[in-house]
């Protein structure tokens, strides 16, 4: 199976400051950077790997008509017969790629990690808004299952959406490092890099303290049981990234995932 990345350089729906769309080139620099190379940790060579397509970066209009042509830039990828691994961008463009996805593979169940459950209803009255994509799937029954991992900010309102939705809320409290999710035979993953604690990603627009190490998430990439279909990594902000530090750990998760995904 061969595995596309594709750029979706968008973050007009970021509600704290904007910086996102500039993640896409900032993690292939990283990626291609002589100071590492291109193996994921179990020896899948990246530079080498035929199955591996870049398909750059999404150009995209102004305004709201961007998540139609999101969700379009996706099926042309995915009518190819490929996987998409897509690089935000901010966390909105997860309710585009994931329509996309779903009228090639149904229903998903999907893998969040994330410091927030991004379930608001609608977010300073935006429902488009990155602080609601996944409010957005679950309402149009885009996931059959909804798993989110690193939550450290859930509100009463989220609480009681996640409820209404049937969404598997697994608090940093009850996080352990040797967490084993059953997450059947497939699964789509979606990283917001903001569940990486600070310390680890500084440079995104959201920082909250608490979260996961890099190797635990890491790790948890690794261990997953079932076949990753389809993938996101966002909410990477360059304008924050002062030496470089956070572009390398998402550079790292993208070829963990990639890893997974081939
Ligand atoms: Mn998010
Ligand atoms: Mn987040």
């Amino acid at each position: 199976m061969t595995v596309t990345i594709l750029g979706v350089p968008w973050d007009e729906r970021s509600s704290f400051m904007r910086g996102a769309a500039l993640a896409p080139p900032a993690i292939r620099t990283a990626l291609h950077s002589p100071s590492s190379n291109l193996c994921a940790e179990s020896g899948v060579d990246l530079g080498s790997e035929p199955r591996l397509v870049d398909a750059g970066d999404l150009v995209l209009p102004a305004g709201g008509e961007a998540l139609d042509a999101i969700d379009a830039g996706a099926s042309r990828v995915l009518a190819c017969g490929t996987r998409l691994l897509a690089l935000g961008g901010d966390h909105a463009i997860t309710y585009p790629i994931v329509r996309a996805q779903v009228r090639v593979h149904g229903p998903l169940t999907i893998l969040h990690l994330d410091a927030h459950p991004d379930l608001y209803d609608a977010f300073e009255g935006d429902r488009y808004s990155h602080a609601c994509p996944f409010a957005r799937i679950m309402e149009e029954g885009l996931a059959r299952r909804l798993v989110q991992v690193g939550l450290r900010t859930a509100t009463p309102h989220q609480r009681a959406q996640a409820h209404r939705f049937g969404v598997e809320m697994i608090d940093m409290p009850a996080w352990r490092p040797d967490l084993d999710l059953d997450l059947g035979p497939s699964v789509y993953v979606s990283l917001d890099l903001d569940v990486l604690d600070p310390a680890f990603a500084p440079a995104v627009s959201h920082r909250e303290p608490g979260g996961l190490s890099t190797r635990e998430v890491t790790a948890l990439l690794q261990r997953l049981r079932g076949t990753v279909i389809g993938a996101d990594l966002v909410e990477f902000n360059p304008t924050r990234d002062g030496d470089g530090t956070t572009a390398m750990v998402a550079a790292k998760l993208l070829k963990e995932l990639v890893a997974g995904m081939l």
